[in-house]
């Protein structure tokens, strides 16, 4: 299988915006080991700019576009260089592929982008994808991470997208606020009544929340890929998915 995995900063990052090392350790392991055993895994990671700031010491995540850039430059470095690290342990190679907006509407980069994601693929890297978030501003960029995995997943023909987030899945009601709130297993077709479940959510490290990851949901599966909502603190949970089992919320590729 090729599988497209996206992991979120509130995954990768403790509150306070410093790395989560067993996190990210058994992340790499699960990752490295899956390829161990013929998957083709492309990642897409968050956590530049939530991890620059933590390097930084700011206070949060910054609010201001050039704080953000700058922050991202820091921890884009950052988290290259623990991946880099960390997959080396078990002799991966990773590749950093940093993209915008415009590399998927313009069909030259586009192709490009393709090309070498699949060479890459052949060569037995393993790309780490992100936005270029120093040259992408909220106005002209793809914006979140759930969106930009969506479109890796759709260019790359992937036959998995999973979302790892700070949620189990999609819930019939928020989690947070409601207690009768159940888990929903299986999205046959992303409608109205399952977009509606995103209204107003986010993530205070991340940009995403429910409503970006429904979006990407719908792009996927009219693709005719499935994806995947699953809770990224326990990062074991890919090798249940790849064996088939249920494990958070599916929804059905068109
Ligand atoms: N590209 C951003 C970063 O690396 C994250 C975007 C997102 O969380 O969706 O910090």
């Amino acid at each position: 299988m090729r599988i497209v995995v996206k992991i979120g900063t509130s995954t990768l990052a403790h509150d306070t915006g410093r790395l989560n090392i067993r996190r990210v350790r058994s992340l790499v392991s699960v990752l490295s080991d899956l390829k161990n055993s013929g998957e083709e895994i492309i990642l897409v990671s968050s956590g530049a700019i939530g991890m620059g700031a933590g390097k930084l010491s700011l206070p949060g995540r910054p609010a201001d576009i050039p704080t953000k850039q700058a922050a991202a430059a820091v921890g884009q470095c950052e988290l290259m260089y623990v991946y880099d690290k960390l997959f080396g342990e078990y002799h991966h190679t990773v590749a950093q592929i940093l993209l915008t907006a415009d590399d998927f509407e313009d069909p030259v980069k586009h192709g490009n982008f393709l090309n070498t994601l699949r060479r890459l693929l052949e060569l037995g890297a393993l790309p780490i994808i992100n936005e270029n978030d120093t040259v992408a501003t909220a106005e002209l960029g793809i914006g979140d991470n759930d969106t930009l995995s969506a479109l890796v997943a759709v260019g790359a023909d992937a036959d998995l997208l999973v979302l790892m987030s700070d949620i189990d899945g999609l819930y019939t009601a928020d989690p947070h606020k409601d207690g009768e709130a159940k888990l929903i297993p299986v999205v046959e077709s992303v409608d109205d009544g399952i977009m509606s479940l995103g209204e107003g959510s986010s993530s205070s490290l991340g940009t995403g929340g429910m409503r970006t990851k429904l979006n990407a949901a719908k792009l996927v599966t009219a693709h005719g890929t499935d994806m995947i909502i699953c809770n990224g603190a326990s990062p074991e949970l890919l090798y249940d998915i790849c064996d088939g089992k249920q494990v958070g919320t599916r929804f059905k590729g068109a």
